[in-house]
């Protein structure tokens, strides 16, 4: 089966959940082996993305490779591309990602396509464009197949492979070393996932009411394990900080469950989420546009049934 190269998302040598998911996207379609970026590789990081199906691990662990911003990530897996010659490189499709990828399509003269959320016989992707209203099916015709694919397009499966090291050294260019890293300063994190990579999200729009409010929809997001969005009514309004926004000019999540509350499903808020494997809706207007498409609906008052969901929620644990 012909090679698949997966660039792995990592965070002080954890392995990313992405990167799993995209591992089990590449078996269903050749052979995966893992691309790490960076110092940090240990036997924690081998045994995981063995354990996901990576038959190679080509490890380029020179500082370089993430000291500075972007550039070399894309020197790498071009020169990979160009060795190893792969069927097709996948990359997840974050904001730093889909950089790699349109810096890496360039330097191979290549087609690339971002944000799918689906992919298929034939390197066909899925992807949900004009704000989730248009499915559309596309294919590179030219050169190596280049696919940045959203945080949980897929559910991430198991099937251990032979995780076969090979140490890459990469010669950068000057052009790559234009900007150097000379900080990095860690976000505080509360016990929730984040926002784009979480399976569960539960966001709550100008319905909750107020910012105190918004701990009713942190009560449901924290008994499912889920990442807490909002509406951009919510965040305009100083409910809720703006990185949590969801939408066209907020970030992108596609979860395998998007609980939304008090949010009507505005155009631009569905283009944040529409991709979500299911979508329940919580809102007191049976008219709301957010019921054409959620899979269920909860026709009331949230201020009910956020915190009696939570409570049924976690007497089931
Ligand atoms: C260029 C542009 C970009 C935009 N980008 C984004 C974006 O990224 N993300 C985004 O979300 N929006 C975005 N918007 C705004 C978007 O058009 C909507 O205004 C916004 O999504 C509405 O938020 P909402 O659904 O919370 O509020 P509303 O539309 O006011 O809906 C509130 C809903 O809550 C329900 N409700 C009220 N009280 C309760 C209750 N007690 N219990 C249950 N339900 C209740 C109401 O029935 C209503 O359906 C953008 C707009 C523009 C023009």
């Amino acid at each position: 089966m012909s090679e698949i190269l997966v660039l792995v998302e990592q965070v002080d040598g954890e392995v990313k959940k992405v990167t799993l998911e995209l591992l089990t996207l590449a078996r269903s379609l050749g052979t995966p082996s893992a691309v790490w970026a960076g110092p940090g590789f240990g036997a924690d990081a081998k045994a995981k993305l063995a354990e996901y199906g990576a038959e190679k691990i080509y490890v380029a662990g020179s500082a370089d490779v993430v000291d500075y911003v972007v550039a070399p990530k894309a020197e790498l897996l071009a020169q990979l591309v160009g060795s190893a010659t792969p069927a097709a490189v996948l990359v997840a499709a974050t904001a730093e990602g889909k950089e790699v990828a349109g810096r890496l399509a360039v330097k191979t003269d290549s087609g690339v396509i971002t944000d799918a959320v689906g992919l298929g016989e034939g390197f066909v992707a899925d992807q949900s464009i004009f704000g989730g209203g248009v499915n559309v099916h596309s294919r590179v015709t030219k050169g190596t197949p280049i696919i940045a694919v959203r945080p949980n397009s897929t559910a991430p499966a198991p099937a251990p492979a032979a995780g076969a090291e090979e140490e890459v050294s990469v010669a950068l260019s000057d052009s790559a070393k234009a900007s150097k890293i000379v900080e990095r300063v860690k976000q505080e994190k509360g016990a929730r996932p984040e926002l784009t990579e979480a399976a569960i999200v539960v966001s709550g729009g100008r319905g909750v009411g107020s910012a105190e409010n918004f701990s009713i929809i942190e009560g449901l997001a924290d008994v499912l394990g889920a990442a807490v969005g909002a509406s951009r009514a919510a965040t305009d309004a100083g409910w809720y900080p703006h990185q949590f926004q969801v939408g066209q000019t907020g970030k992108t999540v596609s979860p395998q469950l998007y609980i939304a509350a008090g949010i009507s499903g505005a155009i631009q808020h569905r283009a944040g989420m529409q991709t979500a494997k299911t979508i329940v809706a919580i809102n007191k207007d049976p008219e709301a546009p957010i019921f054409e498409l959620a899979d269920f609906g909860v026709v009331g008052d949230l201020h009910q049934i956020v915190p009696q969901l939570a409570d049924e929620v976690s007497k089931r644990k």
